[in-house]
């Protein structure tokens, strides 16, 4: 039985014996938060636990390293959703330690990929029509810089109104444990 076959056949007893019924709750996020966060399976869980967030209290936007490369990207937008349509009014970054984007190396990964069969000349072509693998591959070295940085951007975002706190977080992968970078509110009254 395949991966996909094992979770459709979990899915229809799931359906069928209304486990859905506990997971009631409205689109709208009962503690008005959206929280960016990491992908990483070590959060799945214990994030959510750690920071207290029930299922319907957040909305959780999750990529490799919580990251927001572009200012005009779909992580930006989904936080814009959030802000205007979802009623949040706080966004909290939350980065962690041993964090797979601190290591990553755009080389590392396109040697990958061509053991694994991608042709050399379509990187080549990428690259010559303008892609930069280098920053299109890169993470971050220090996870607090990272945060800083994904805090500063929301908050000078041009489409983000002042009244929204921006908080920037590090949280231990193991341990749950919260590390306060950026307290949203002290600087909304700084400014
Ligand atoms: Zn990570």
């Amino acid at each position: 039985m395949t991966l996909l076959d094992k979770i459709l056949s979990h899915n229809e007893k799931f359906v069928a014996n209304k486990e859905f019924e506990r997971y009631k709750t409205t689109k709208f996020p009962n503690k008005k938060v959206v929280i960016l966060s990491c992908m990483d399976t070590r959060l799945s869980d214990l994030l959510p636990v750690a920071m207290n967030v029930k299922h319907g209290d957040a909305k959780i936007i999750k990529n490799a390293g919580a990251v927001i490369s572009h200012p005009f990207g779909s992580i930006m937008r989904s936080i814009l959703l959030a802000v205007y349509e979802l009623n949040a009014d706080e966004v909290m970054v939350v980065g962690h330690h041993n964090c797979g984007m601190s290591s990553l190396e755009p080389d590392h990964i396109l040697t990958k990929a061509v053991e694994r069969g991608i042709d050399r000349k379509t990187i080549e072509t990428l690259q010559y029509s303008g892609v930069d693998m280098d920053s299109f591959l890169t993470g971050f070295t220090v996870v607090e810089d990272s945060v800083r940085h994904s805090v500063e951007l929301i908050a000078n975002h041009p489409l983000i109104p002042k009244d929204v706190s921006i908080h920037g977080l590090v949280i231990c992968p193991e341990t749950g444990a919260l590390e306060l970078i950026i307290n949203g509110y002290a600087k909304k009254s700084t400014t």
